[in-house]
């Protein structure tokens, strides 16, 4: 039997974040993963390249049922202390679009910068192994493939459901479940978003355009509203709008889209109009890329060659609205295979916001992606992720 202060479980962004937190303040920590290569979402991200903070991140940019949750986990460890450990070892890096950080080689940097920190702090890695059993007593009492273990201290960083083929797993939550902790149900999000193939049949030739776009929805009392770039795709919607956006959608919810946020489209028709020689579908390309005004023009029943002297102004009406309110309905998301994150999880109702510790559970923690804390696109995940991992490891030590 071996006798640990800590057993992290999940060595992501969070766990190897709490690992070498804990372990820097003296606490024996052993940190276990069952998948065979390291830490692979950290790989992957940012294409590549981690977008692993952004500098402006601050709670209004999570989504959770209690939006407050995150505030002091976020107020305790900034941006700023994780791009001043980024300078420490020298990692070269640039800001890419709207506070958003990049490593300028390799997300591979940033895995072997919190391998190192690990290191500092003695962590006992324990991988690939998986976690048979936890049991809760004066201690814990861990069952893995790796034998049996004890610790003080649990803290559960399994991260969500998203992408299964590198190793997501429902842990959390099945854990969650074990010790009666209440769980908001998880879903995909930032995600492209799906249309029926009829609904969709007019678009999909435009697969692979890409335009700017203010994007809305709201759903209860939670609303969403991004100017960011579409993309269509042969499915549906994606681009930075859409999956920021996803995480806002409600199935059978409508998003409403203003293709041209700069201006008034029927106000510009109608004044257009006046001494008009030019086809409707020149004019919208002077607004849009051509090959959406074809198809626009098609589905509100104007011919190709449409000239805007002779459409009457009740249809310029409905086309310019349509232009600043197009309202669709999505039929799905690409689902658990496409999303980058996991929105919802253990709910926060069961967590100390200042420790991540169950409340009544004393010594287990929760941390990163596994709580119902889901930021936006654009380095905040990363940003919860380190900053839930240092607010339990501090804890822990401190306790
Ligand atoms: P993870 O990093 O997912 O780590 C969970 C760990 O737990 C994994 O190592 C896994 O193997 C292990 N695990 C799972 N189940 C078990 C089990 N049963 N037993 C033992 N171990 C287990 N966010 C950003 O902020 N910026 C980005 O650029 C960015 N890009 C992304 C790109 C892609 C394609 C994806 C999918 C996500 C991206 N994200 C990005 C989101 C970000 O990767 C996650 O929010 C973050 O990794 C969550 O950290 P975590 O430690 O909670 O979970």
């Amino acid at each position: 039997m071996e006798n640990f202060d800590v057993a992290v479980i999940g060595a992501g962004a969070a766990g190897m974040m709490c690992a070498a937190v804990a372990g820097q303040r003296g606490l024996r920590v052993v940190l276990i993963d069952h998948a065979s290569s390291l830490a692979e979402k950290i790989r992957i991200s940012g294409g590549g390249r981690c977008n692993f903070t952004n500098r402006d991140a601050g709670p209004a940019n999570y989504l959770s049922e209690n939006p407050r949750f995150c505030r002091s986990a976020l107020a305790r460890y900034s941006p700023q202390d994780f791009i001043s450990l980024v300078k420490r070892y020298r990692i070269a890096f640039h800001e890419k679009h709207k506070g958003q950080l990049f490593c300028d080689d390799s997300s591979e940097q940033i895995i072997d910068m919190l391998v190192r920190e690990c290191g500092a702090g003695n962590v006992t890695w324990r991988r690939p192994v998986d976690v048979h059993e936890v049991r809760a007593g004066t201690t814990f009492e861990l069952s893995t493939s790796a034998g049996e273990m004890t610790a003080a201290s649990v803290v559960v960083a399994t991260g969500g459901l998203s992408i299964p083929k590198i190793g997501a797993t429902d842990f959390a939550y099945r854990l969650a479940r074990q010790f009666g902790l209440a769980t908001v149900e998880p879903r995909p999000a930032l995600v492209p978003l799906t249309f029926t193939s009829t609904g969709w049949e007019p678009f999909a030739a435009l697969s692979g355009l890409a335009l700017e776009a203010r994007v809305s929805t709201s759903a209860g009392r939670t609303r969403g509203d991004f100017l960011e770039d579409l993309l269509l795709t042969h499915r549906g919607l994606s681009g930075p709008a859409i999956l920021q956006i996803s995480s806002y959608w409600q199935l059978a919810t409508p998003l409403t889209i203003d293709l041209l946020p700069q201006f008034d489209a029927t106000a510009r028709l109608l004044e257009a109009k006046t001494g008009s020689k030019k086809q409707v579908v020149t004019e919208l390309s002077g607004w849009l890329p051509a090959r959406l005004a074809e198809v626009w023009v098609a589905v509100h029943g104007l011919a190709p060659d449409a000239r805007m002297a002779d459409v009457p102004d009740r249809q310029l009406r409905v086309l310019g609205d349509a232009l600043n309110r197009w309202t669709l309905t999505p039929a799905g998301s690409e689902g658990w295979r496409k999303a980058e994150v996991t929105a919802g999880g253990v709910s926060t109702q069961e967590l100390f916001s200042t420790s991540l510790e169950v409340r009544k559970v004393p010594g287990l923690h929760f941390i990163g992606e596994a709580v119902d804390v889901t930021g936006w696109l654009g380095g905040y995940n990363f940003q919860w992720a380190w900053a839930s991992a240092v607010a339990a490891g501090q804890a822990i030590a401190d306790r």
